[in-house]
């Protein structure tokens, strides 16, 4: 007989791993604390508006790898689903220009000062890197500065970052750099000309199901059920019981009952901390103080309903100069026009927090009326009498950070959560890495596979996992 699993949330990484264990006969059953599966690829109602969780595009990249998942999630995007082409921008001293940058435009479109220190800059840290090879860049600041030049980095990097991470970008580690690592000048100048584009970093498509990211994750949830398996929403996982080193039952909470569930073995896609203080009898306090080190950035949505069609020509765009205190801006009408009525518009504005700031606290009138002073700066006559209505969602755990010695925690705290020999774990709080849903797709498919051929094998799956998480590091 197949084990019985339990998977631990129905974010993409968690249902994903639910469906294909699912296909492959396993007794599956998913435990998910909110009142719908998707986590923060989630399309939520709001009124007569459909909106997702920020931006949520699903990447096409020109790889194999990229096509294998989108042939096996294909029917789950409908019958017609949108294929976009990227239309994202920066808003940089007062101009947009499109993103990733195309660098002819960003020096034809700054002042021509900033335009020659742009360029001096970049030659002087070209010719200090020949001069003394790098040595290991440490922060992101290091690494933005020997590879883009001083001014190129702060006006386009370096402020913006501090602003998302909460951190002066020389406290940040270099492996933030993950999702930028080809963005140095030379690279940018030659994508201009259209040559040396890497298709794994420097995908230009993304295909959207036209009802909302939820789709994909609501037909793999019908999948899971109609193979006779269970996604237990509004269940909280609250205490994961070993006998000896394996585990052998999961607690969870429903309408304020405790209830268990014996089982085999344990996927999980959880924050990393919330996971290891769930396991009972409890892992080393060693891996616990570890645990208590790695740090989450969190988000406030705040969406505005606008009484006019549309805003913005694009998907979304980042902020990039000091005056705003939000980070990007998207709306959904550009991704999906079948969301939103033809009259109307919603904007959805993103602010990183840390939760014990008391902003993170703050009233949403006051939320709400800091977005609408960034929004009005933005160029297209915002007032509040255009106002709808407005509403704010919180995403308490929405990007781990990479502080400078965050691996020194990290990595014990995978080696001791994977020496539970039948717990695993993905996903992006599952391995701490900020990685977009095709991944977390990739890597529930991938460890129903591996079930499938041996078993639960903690210890092979961290070092394959260790392997992929370092080729995100270097931006492949
Ligand atoms: C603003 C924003 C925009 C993004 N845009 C894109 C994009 O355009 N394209 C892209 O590919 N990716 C994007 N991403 C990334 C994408 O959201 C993630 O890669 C993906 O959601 C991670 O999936 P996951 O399953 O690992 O985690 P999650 O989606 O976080 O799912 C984890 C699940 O676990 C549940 N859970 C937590 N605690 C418990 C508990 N105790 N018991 C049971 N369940 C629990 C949560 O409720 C959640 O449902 C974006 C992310 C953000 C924040």
């Amino acid at each position: 007989m197949k084990e019985n699993i339990v998977v631990l949330g129905a974010g993409p990484a968690g249902i994903s791993a639910a469906w294909r264990l699912s296909k492959l006969g396993y007794s599956v059953t998913v435990l998910e604390k909110d009142s719908a599966v998707g986590g923060m690829a989630k399309t939520i109602g709001l009124g007569k508006y459909a909106v997702d969780y920020g931006p949520h595009t699903f990447h096409i990249r020109e790889t194999p790898e990229s096509r294998a998942i989108i042939d096996a999630i294909r029917p789950f995007f409908g019958e017609d689903p949108l294929i976009l082409t990227r239309g994202t921008r920066v808003l940089l001293r007062g101009k947009y220009y499109v993103y990733p940058l195309e660098m002819l435009q960003v020096l034809t479109g700054v002042s021509p000062l900033l335009s020659a220190r742009i360029v001096f800059d970049y030659l002087m840290a070209t010719v200090r890197s020949a001069l003394s090879p790098p040595k290991k860049e440490h922060s992101f600041e290091e690494w933005g500065v020997r590879n883009l030049g001083r001014t190129l980095y702060d006006l386009c990097f370096g402020i913006y970052s501090a602003r998302v991470w909460g951190l002066p970008t020389s406290q940040i580690s270099s492996k933030q750099a993950q999702r930028v690592a080809k963005l140095n000048l030379k690279n940018i100048i030659l994508r201009t000309l259209g040559i040396k584009a890497d298709p794994a970093t420097y995908f230009t498509k993304y295909m959207y199901p036209r009802k909302g990211i939820s789709q994909l994750f609501e037909g793999m949830a019908d999948e899971v059920r109609k193979a006779g398996n269970v996604i237990r929403l509004d269940s909280p996982a609250v205490r994961i019981e070993r006998t000896g080193e394996r585990i052998t039952g999961v607690v969870y909470s429903h309408n304020g009952q405790d209830e268990r569930i014996a089982c085999d073995g344990v996927i999980s896609t959880l924050p990393l901390p919330q996971l290891v203080s769930m396991i009972s009898p409890a892992l080393p306090a060693d891996v616990a103080e570890h645990a208590s080190q790695l740090r989450y950035r969190s988000l406030k949505l705040i969406y505005i309903a606008l009484k006019r069609p549309v805003m913005t020509d694009y998907h979304w765009v980042y902020l990039l100069d000091e005056e705003f205190r939000v980070n990007r801006l998207s709306e959904q009408k550009n991704v999906s026009a079948e969301m939103v009525p033809s009259d109307r518009t919603v904007l959805c504005i993103e602010l990183s927090l840390w939760k014990d700031e008391p902003l993170w606290k703050a009233s949403d009138e006051e939320i709400y009326q800091l977005a609408l002073r960034d929004l009005m700066k933005m160029g297209y006559d915002v007032t509040e009498a255009e106002v709808e209505e407005y509403h704010i969602t919180d995403i308490p755990t929405a990007y781990p950070v990479y502080e400078l010695n965050f691996e020194d925690h990290l990595i014990p705290v995978l080696e001791g959560v994977h020496k539970v020999p039948n717990l695993l774990t993905l996903g992006r709080h599952g391995l701490f890495l900020n990685n977009s849903m095709d991944d977390n797709v990739l890597l529930g498919m991938k460890v129903g596979d591996q079930i499938a051929a041996g078993g639960f094998q903690s210890e092979v799956w961290l070092s394959e996992m260790l392997a992929f998480m370092n080729l995100r590091f270097e931006g492949k």
